[in-house]
């Protein structure tokens, strides 16, 4: 049986600048240790905006904070002439554990398809940043195709552009969900991400498979999250909204 450590990750999108970011972080890492959170049993990550990155780092070094953080995205370069990206390499040196790429905003509102977006879930990789691969359909798809059939393929084609080897994590996260307050179910997020799973044995092989976590994300809090965490094949979440308030999101990591 492998041991998929849950993960808690709060995406904090465009909001917070470096100060109020070190003012959440503390008071996030604060109602964590009040409430003796094992982080070795789930682990509590935060998603800065980029200019927030470095004041998170020397908080969590400073504090030795068991807080995890990353980035929002990542570029598929790593060095060169492409103004506004930030390489993966950049993030390792922040010490970044972790790069969300293919969030369903990026992809509506920058175009990214899910072959950009494997090859920046590559680039991570190779930095030994983990990526967290987004996935998920809108409210047509699911009407047109169901809910499974959009997320798998985006991540067929996102794997396709990815080495064998190299830990990932993958966010189910259906696109009507998302800051709507229109949570799936949890039977319906389980069935995704079991699709979700296979897709990754037919391509990586059964133990990537059985080692890779899958989160689910969509207007998640505290009052739903219990649910998704009893299903088999969800070993965490990706919060928006719900993680820029400490003690909200710090329950969620509760979970129980
Ligand atoms: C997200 O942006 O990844 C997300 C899941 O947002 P929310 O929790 O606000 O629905």
């Amino acid at each position: 049986m492998v041991n998929r450590t849950p993960l808690i990750a709060g995406n904090w999108k465009l909001h917070n600048d470096h100060l109020q970011a070190i003012a959440l972080v503390q008071k996030l890492a604060w109602t964590l240790q009040d409430a003796r959170h094992d982080h070795a049993a789930v682990e509590v990550a935060v998603f800065p905006p980029f200019t927030d990155l470095r004041s998170v780092q020397t908080l969590v070094s400073a504090e030795k904070f068991e807080l995890r953080f990353g980035a929002q995205d990542v570029s598929e370069h790593d060095s060169g002439a492409h103004t506004g990206e930030v390489a993966a390499s950049m993030l390792a040196k922040l010490e970044c554990s972790y790069a969300i790429v293919g969030h369903s905003e990026r992809r509506q509102d920058h175009g990214e398809s899910s072959a950009l977006v494997g090859r920046k879930a590559a680039a991570a990789v190779r930095h030994g940043v983990t990526p967290i691969i987004c996935v998920g359909e809108t409210e047509a798809d699911l009407e047109q195709h169901g809910a499974s059939a959009v997320p798998v393929q985006q991540l067929r084609e996102a794997l396709a552009e990815l080495p064998a080897a190299g830990e990932i994590v993958v966010a189910y996260e259906p696109v009507w969900a998302i800051g709507s307050g229109k949570a799936a179910t949890a039977e319906q997020a389980q069935q995704v991400a079991h699709a979700l799973r296979q897709t990754i044995a037919e391509v990586r092989g059964d133990e990537a498979a059985a080692s890779t976590r899958i989160l689910y994300g969509g207007s998640v809090k505290s009052g739903n999250i219990a649910g998704f965490m009893r299903e088999p094949d969800v070993d965490g979440a990706l919060v928006g909204g719900a993680s820029l308030d400490a003690a909200e999101f710090a329950a969620i990591a509760r979970f129980q």
